[in-house]
């Protein structure tokens, strides 16, 4: 069979720990022997950003912007240890945080979902994908401990001084204040990602917050939503049999539980942060989740939700066996080929992609999977195998599925 040839580099962005050792045995095992795999390669392991200054994570970024589409490895974000560990010279920002600000994206995390592994919600038959804000609100707020009694107010001064001003509170006692903001530009490159998302997955879009509560704040990203669907998204909607709708947060929370899965459910920053972890864990898996940063001019970069599986790493590299889940970042490499397919017009690619993510699927489904998966599943007779294993067992059904 001749490999797939491809038009256009992906980025591959490659990472640290076992989640590096895994990249390399997906890429021997389930690439390289059927694509004719062009990537222009920036190696994010924390030794190489450290030698290059960190240079390298923003190199890769603009690699994205330029080629529109990347694949990462999941890499390690450095604390105090990990600077004593690496012996590095400073202390560098995390990787994700440093694309997520040049690419000004949307990340979306959606859970894989399989046999055997049964959602805790009994309904969910389908994936839901979270779409979270990452941009400010609680995340880049200002707060003060007020001592007793006294006024605070919120003020405004324009650019020429005149002062707009907003009680908060007359304080009786002691008690607390928090300011915070948000940018009509960062929610109009929000919305303009969901709804992208959506006709690309082809999915209901929900978006929800508190409006009513909230009647300046919250009201203003519903307003900027919808105003952005009326002018660019309604008819594209209309056009693919697709919904936007929204509706209140406690509402939204309501309709997702009694649900069926198979929309996306934009949320605001903290809203997000806290439901993907409830949607994660309440399907299954962290290791069974994937997650896509999509810039509003369409650039996308693929990635496991999870993170290096630093644990697993020692033990490897002790030399002793790991069972360690590549679902996840098999999900971010099909990802990124089947949108370098379309977006190149090569067809095999996108079909590759399918049928490797079918492969992978299939496999666990039979029964053949790693530890993680078989302490929580439903099904019986199951077969444990170690990291690489795992590997080789989709590689033999992918190769069924090519040649069928
Ligand atoms: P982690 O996701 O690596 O592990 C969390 C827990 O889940 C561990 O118990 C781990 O054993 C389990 N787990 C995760 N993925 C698994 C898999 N594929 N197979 C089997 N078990 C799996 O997160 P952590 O331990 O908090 O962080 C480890 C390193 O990863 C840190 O240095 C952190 O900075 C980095 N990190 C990177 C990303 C990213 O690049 N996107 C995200 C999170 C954490």
């Amino acid at each position: 069979m001749d490999k797939i040839k491809m038009t256009t580099p992906l980025v591959e962005m490659d990472g640290d720990e076992m989640t590096r050792i895994l990249w390399k045995m997906i890429k021997d095992e389930l690439l390289l022997p059927f694509i004719d795999l062009k990537t222009e390669y920036y190696d994010l392991g924390l030794e190489y950003r450290d030698e290059t200054n960190d240079q390298v994570t923003v190199d890769s970024a603009l690699a994205a912007k330029k080629y529109g589409v990347a694949v990462k490895c999941a890499t390690i974000t450095p604390n105090a240890a990990r600077v004593k560990e690496y012996n590095l010279k400073e202390m560098y920002k995390s990787p994700n945080g440093t694309i997520r600000a040049i690419l000004d994206g949307t990340v979306f995390r959606a859970p894989i979902v399989v046999k055997g592994i049964e959602p805790t919600v009994k309904t969910w038959k389908k994936p839901i994908t979270i779409a979270r804000h990452a941009y400010g609100d609680v995340y880049k707020a200002s707060e003060m401990k007020i001592p007793g009694k006294g006024k605070a107010e919120i003020v405004y001064t324009a650019e020429d001084g005149t002062e707009t001003r907003e009680l908060i509170h007359e304080f009786d006692g002691p008690g607390i204040v928090q300011g915070m903001h948000n940018l009509n530009g960062s929610i109009d490159s929000f919305a303009r990602s969901c709804f992208n998302y959506a006709l690309e997955t082809h999915q209901d879009l929900w978006f929800a917050t508190k409006d009513t509560i909230s009647k300046k704040y919250d009201h203003t990203f519903k307003d900027i939503f919808q105003d952005i669907y009326d002018a660019d998204y309604k008819e594209k909607f209309e056009k693919a049999g697709i919904e936007y709708f929204y509706t209140l947060i406690d509402d939204a929370v309501a309709r997702v539980i009694r649900s069926e899965g198979g929309y996306i459910w934009a949320c605001k920053n903290y809203d997000g942060d806290v439901m993907s972890d409830m949607v994660a864990t309440a399907f299954g898996s962290l290791a069974m989740m994937t997650s896509v940063l999509v810039a509003p001019d369409g650039t996308t970069e693929y990635e496991a939700a999870h993170g290096t599986v630093q644990r697993h790493y020692y033990k490897h590299l002790k030399g002793e066996e790991t069972s360690t889940n590549s679902v996840a970042t098999i999900f971010a490499w099909s990802g990124a080929l089947r949108k370098r397919g379309k977006l190149d017009g090569i067809d095999e690619l996108v079909t590759f992609a399918d049928k490797l993510e079918k492969a992978t699927i299939d496999t666990i489904e039979s029964g053949t999977m790693t530890k993680d998966l078989a302490l929580i599943t439903t099904l019986e007779n199951v077969n444990t195998v170690n990291s690489e294993d795992f590997i080789k067992a989709i590689r033999a059904t992918l190769e069924n599925l090519l040649n069928a």
